[in-house]
């Protein structure tokens, strides 16, 4: 008999919230974390009393109220709304896209003048759109994708937006209403104390163990436990075997000011394409913070290669059809199961996460 019933790789939100729920079945849970902290990318370091969002800016959303109960039981949540402002070349945009931008971007007053404005412009695509320039055309007409989308796409992704899958555009709202809420789900905030908080109750009383590698000894590490529950990169887990997925670097930059108040406002997204940064983050306002000072993180988005951090998936084409093969010989693995945004190559939002390894406990462990 294996010393316990679960070793779970990586201390992220799947990692954890499988772990808690397992343990709380009276399962024998170890987890195992490569770096040196908890939490995988929603880990927060706490300088001046500030949490800084570590992994770049992360603000939870759901609509689904089980999972906002869910992580309701463990954290308090603030009444943060997220409502970043877009800096185009010293032009300031509201955002996501409705009805103030619309009236910044041409004046217009009524969501009747603006619809007309867009139409007149997405005319100009009459098929189905095939890539994500197409399809951001399709949505909110030419002005709009040449200043608020196009710069910071590219940047984003290190790619032409007519090389680029259409879904990624979609996640954003458009509104033709005077609305600035990022998000159209019910439920959001950030957790008050930071994400360690939700991440510290989750795995309270488990087996964690920092600074441990999985993947450097695969088969002494499955000695130790009847099955596995991976969320690190499903590539490398199976030593690359088929070739590399493609991932999108992000490489942060963060500045203390002796100031309170540097940008009014926690995310401003730099959406033209000279600004070497996508985003610069204000950490403070995710918490209303009154210190006297400041901390802000520019985020830069870079090349990745192997051994980086894996931040995006690029689910192209091309990385979809490596994926699905990978896909084919997790499924053969004994005792092996894969999780998460890593696991699954998915461009997961926090609470798909949390509600995808839910669904994995309750298949297991019912
Ligand atoms: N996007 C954009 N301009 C912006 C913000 C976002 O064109 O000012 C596009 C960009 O293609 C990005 C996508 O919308 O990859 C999704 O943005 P979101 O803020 O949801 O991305 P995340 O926070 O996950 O990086």
């Amino acid at each position: 008999m294996s010393i316990y019933d679960y070793l779970i790789v990586g201390s992220g939100l799947f990692g954890s919230v499988f772990a808690h729920e397992a343990n709380n079945k009276g399962k024998r849970c170890l987890v195992i974390e490569r770096r040196n902290h908890l939490g995988g990318n929603v880990y927060c370091q706490n300088r001046d009393d500030i949490n800084i969002h570590f992994y770049g800016g992360h603000i939870f959303h759901t609509n689904a109220p089980d999972i906002w109960e869910y992580v309701n039981q463990f954290v308090v949540f603030n009444q943060y709304i997220n409502s970043p402002i877009a800096n185009y070349k010293g032009e300031l945009y509201n955002l996501p896209f409705n009805m103030n931008t619309f009236h910044e971007m041409w004046g217009v007053i009524t969501p009747r003048e603006a619809k007309r404005k867009i139409a007149k412009q997405r005319a100009l695509i009459t098929h189905e759109p095939q890539n994500l320039e197409e399809q951001a055309i399709h949505l909110v007409g030419t002005d709009i994708y040449e200043k608020l989308i196009k710069g910071y796409t590219e940047k984003q992704w290190g790619r032409k937006c007519t090389e680029l899958p259409a879904f990624i555009i979609k996640r954003l709202p458009v509104r033709y209403t005077y609305d600035n809420n990022y998000f159209n789900d019910r439920y959001q905030g950030v957790p008050i104390g930071g994400y360690n908080v939700l991440i510290n109750h989750l795995l309270e009383g488990i087996d964690v163990r920092l600074n441990c590698d999985f993947n450097t000894n695969q088969e002494a590490w499955r000695d130790i436990a009847d099955k596995v529950i991976y969320t690190g990169t499903i590539d490398e887990y199976f030593h690359y075997c088929l070739g590399e997925l493609e991932y999108r670097g992000l490489r942060f930059e963060t500045e203390k000011y002796n100031i309170d108040n540097y940008q009014g406002v926690a995310a401003v997204n730099y959406t033209d394409a000279e600004t070497p940064y996508t985003r610069i983050i204000e950490h403070k306002h995710f918490e209303f913070g009154t210190q006297s000072v400041t901390y802000i993180t520019k985020e830069y988005p870079v090349f990745w290669k192997r051994g980086d951090e894996a931040y995006y998936p690029i689910n192209d084409e091309k990385n979809q059809n490596l994926y699905q093969q990978y896909l084919i010989k997790a499924k053969q693995e004994k005792n092996v199961i894969f999780g998460g945004r890593l696991g699954e190559y998915k461009y997961y939002d926090m609470d798909k996460v949390i509600q995808s390894a839910l669904h994995l406990t309750e298949k297991e462990l019912s």
